[in-house]
């Protein structure tokens, strides 16, 4: 069969025979608040994972401001627990330390999640606490969110006024105990100085796991042209965020999405640019208005896209690249080879 021949939904199937990866799913912090629910991986995300065909996540462990200071390590601690009790329920998942896991994991047919940290909260100002966190598997940890802790300060979601400091004493330790371990410093979120000293301390391959091009959606959460080259020369990867592609509800699209993605390509090439899909409607959607008020006040209002709101649709962002002119080997390079060459690298 020629590719003409082929339907355009036969070519999506191919591309995602190997399985999709996205660096960036807040699924922990979810687990954690159903506790008193079992079996929530098979029967509230499987059937979206598998009619997206994910392979590879990247589940953040994420602690919110009402469990702070106290609770952090707890909460943490927790998740962790929960997504250990949730994948011997549910057989189709497997967590993995190390490439060779993952791949083993994909062989089986199994969803391979990757314990990844959202801001170094649970570790306080406790070194020693990241070994026990490697031990328990987290393999990449950004050192904050939007607010400012013991290692840094986060990117805030305006054009200026972030921190102008860079890492504390602390959070240079930790960048340094990190790359020893063998664990990946994810520069998501990291105020603009923080960007630059984790870079100017660390020898990896760099990764920003979710976040989007400032030439698209100018705030300092998102990140730079100077800021993406500087990614490119480290042979890094940028995961494409689909909940901040634009400032503006009616700009917030499947094809603005691909443009973020374009960028990168253009800036840096196509083998530095992934998938960090940041699908939060399902949390979001949990909260009382009062609570998403408080979000829109203290960061903004995501505007999520329509045809891209949660992993069973990944389908269709496959189906745009296609009609974008993206090559099959571009696209295996987005959805899944980028990232997988990262973690072959580094774990
Ligand atoms: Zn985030």
């Amino acid at each position: 069969m020629t590719a003409t021949e082929e339907s355009i939904e036969g070519r999506i199937d191919r591309l995602h025979a190997g399985g999709i990866v996205d660096m960036h799913f807040d699924l922990p912090m979810d687990l954690y608040e159903k506790r008193h629910r079992k079996n929530l991986l098979e029967t509230e995300f499987l059937p979206e994972l598998e009619t997206g065909n994910m392979g590879v996540l990247g589940v953040a462990i994420y602690i919110e401001d009402r469990y702070l200071p106290e609770g952090g390590l707890r909460v943490a601690l927790d998740q962790i627990a929960r997504l250990h009790a949730e994948t011997r329920t549910c057989q189709r998942f497997a967590i993995c330390k190390s490439f060779q896991e993952i791949q083993k994991a994909r062989e089986e047919g199994r969803i391979a999640l990757l314990i990844t940290m959202e801001g170094a909260e649970p570790l306080g100002t406790d070194l020693n606490l990241l070994r026990v966190f490697s031990e328990l598997g987290v393999r990449s940890i950004g050192l904050t969110h939007a607010r400012s802790n013991a290692a840094g300060h986060g990117g805030i979601f305006a054009a200026t006024g972030s921190a102008r400091e860079g890492l504390t004493a602390f959070g240079r330790e930790l960048v340094r105990e990190c790359e020893r371990l063998g664990v990946i410093i994810d520069l998501a979120h990291i105020n603009p100085a923080g960007f630059d000293e984790i870079l100017s301390i660390t020898t990896k391959p760099a990764i920003v796991s979710h976040t989007n091009v400032r030439r698209y959606h100018d705030i300092e959460r998102n990140i730079s042209d100077e800021q993406i080259k500087m990614i490119g020369e480290r042979h890094g990867v940028i995961g494409i965020n689909s909940v901040l592609v634009s400032a503006a509800k009616e700009q917030s699209t499947l094809d603005r999405y691909v443009d973020h993605i374009e960028h990168v390509a253009d800036l840096i090439g196509i083998d530095c640019v992934g998938i960090g899909f940041d699908f939060f409607e399902f949390i979001y959607c949990q909260w009382p208005e009062s609570r998403r008020n408080e979000l829109a006040a203290k960061f903004t209002t995501p505007h999520f896209i329509p045809e891209l709101r949660n992993h069973s649709h990944a389908p269709n962002l496959t189906r745009r690249l296609v009609e974008r002119g993206f090559s099959d080997d571009q696209i295996e390079k987005i959805l899944r080879d980028n990232w997988l060459r990262i973690l072959k690298d580094v774990l």
